[in-house]
């Protein structure tokens, strides 16, 4: 049985890890907090044995360690697991810089413990699916792409996620999302992005809430994103549209095992069906596996660094409010 050990007393950790975690016969030996009170508290509610605030003695608890500390905290947290000859699995963003992920990505390679990301809109089922589409031509080729994924941040979820923090703020906490996401269902990387961000204040926030991109990949595909915290009636949707068809998966950016796919042809219309699966649970199986035999977690740390190229570039064209493309940097 792997020993986990939960770094960071978060509440995705609460909510959907230790669920996945647990569905995967794993066991959850220890949680560290910064905060000897917090540790207490999320031990006690969820009967884990170890809660720990000196993270020494926390490593020598566990074999693998779920980093889910606040995005700035992730460098520091991935660097000293790998110091301590832990396997990883860190939730995104991966890091605040590409310097910071490419780091990680070292240490945990001198290291010989895998590192895996928690993007885990690779696991949801009506992705899955939707990327096997893609790849077996039912769409023929890919020219175009769109993703919307706006929702609510509840309040207690600004500080760390929505502040002006490194590795804060709208693009890095969720348009990540749907840079991986992109990126695992079109098998391609963007090459430049222009992006405007908003400040439209639905709710108080001293940075912006929302974000809106467009990308080109080398294939010549152009993809727009959609992201949003402060939009609170709104579905999510991925559209793809290739040379011989289109598909269209509704309510597939949530973390529910949930959503609809549909793929439109000439032959018409056809509801693709689904038996979904827990996206998390399906990311802590590729972990164990990883762990066990040496294979490719869902996303690995050179796909959650990728992320964080497209982001920095996100930024920048977000920033500038230029009309020309910002190049993503490898
Ligand atoms: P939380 O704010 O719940 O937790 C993050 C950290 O904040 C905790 O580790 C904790 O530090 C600290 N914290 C928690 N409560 C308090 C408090 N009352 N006062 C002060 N500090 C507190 O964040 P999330 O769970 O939303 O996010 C954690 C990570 O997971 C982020 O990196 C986020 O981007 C990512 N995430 C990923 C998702 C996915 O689907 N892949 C979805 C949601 C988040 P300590 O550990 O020291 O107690």
């Amino acid at each position: 049985q792997i020993r986990w050990g939960l770094l960071g007393a978060s509440t995705i950790a609460r909510e959907r890890l230790v669920n996945a975690i647990l569905a995967n016969d794993g066991y959850i030996a220890s949680v560290y907090s910064s905060d000897r009170d917090r540790a207490i508290v999320f031990a006690d509610v969820l009967d884990i044995p170890g809660r720990m605030t000196d993270l020494s003695e926390f490593f020598r608890s566990c074999d693998v360690v779920y980093v889910s500390s606040r995005n700035r905290l992730h460098y520091e947290h991935v660097i000293a697991a790998a110091s301590a000859g832990k396997h990883v699995l860190c939730e995104k963003p991966l890091a605040t810089s590409l310097d910071e992920a490419t780091e990680m990505i070292d240490a945990c390679r001198q290291s010989g413990v895998v590192l895996a990301v928690d993007h885990h809109l690779r696991g949801s089922t009506v992705n899955r699916e939707m990327a096997a589409l893609v790849r077996n031509g039912s769409i023929g080729r890919p020219l175009f792409a769109r993703v919307v994924n706006a929702g609510v941040l509840p309040h207690h979820l600004y500080p760390g996620r929505l502040t002006d923090e490194a590795g804060s703020g709208i693009i890095f906490d969720k348009a990540t999302h749907d840079i991986d996401l992109l990126r695992y269902l079109l098998s391609e990387t963007p090459l430049e992005v222009i992006a405007m961000t908003s400040d439209v204040p639905v709710e108080r926030s001293l940075v912006a809430q929302a974000v809106m991109s467009t990308m080109r990949f080398p294939s010549g595909l152009v993809a727009q994103t959609f992201d949003a915290f402060n939009v609170p009636c709104s579905g999510t949707e991925v559209v793809i549209n290739g040379t011989e068809g289109s598909l269209y998966a509704s309510d597939c950016l949530s973390g529910r095992p949930a959503g609809g796919l549909k793929l439109i042809t000439a032959a018409g219309e056809q509801p693709i069906p689904l038996s979904h699966i827990d996206p998390y649970t399906e990311v802590v199986r590729h972990f164990h596996l990883a762990v066990t035999t040496g294979s490719r977690p869902l996303a690995n740390g050179e796909d959650g660094r990728i992320a964080i190229s497209v982001a920095v570039a996100m930024s920048i064209a977000g920033r500038s409010g230029n009309s020309q493309p910002t190049t993503v940097l490898s």
